[in-house]
């Protein structure tokens, strides 16, 4: 019998320390008071530069400027 292996985190609940090479630093919900994290795993594009966000949270932090601006004028 082998160890087992560490006990991944689930995804949403990584805390900064446990957040590795391209893993989504997304912050998400707060647990007794500490930021959680994403922690999917990531790609590096041009976009995503240093994998920093997922496929889902890519585009919410990255919102093109054209987008937000339709927004602010109130258009969906
Ligand atoms: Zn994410």
């Amino acid at each position: 019998m082998s160890a087992p292996a560490q006990r991944q985190p689930d995804f949403g609940t990584y805390r900064l320390d446990q957040l590795g090479f391209c893993q989504c630093r997304y912050p998400g919900a707060l647990v007794r008071g500490e930021h959680r994290f994403c922690g999917r795993p990531t790609v590096m594009t041009d976009a995503n530069k240093y994998g920093s966000w997922c496929d889902e949270h890519l585009p919410v932090v990255f919102t093109p400027r054209a987008v937000v601006a339709r927004r602010k004028a109130g258009g969906a």
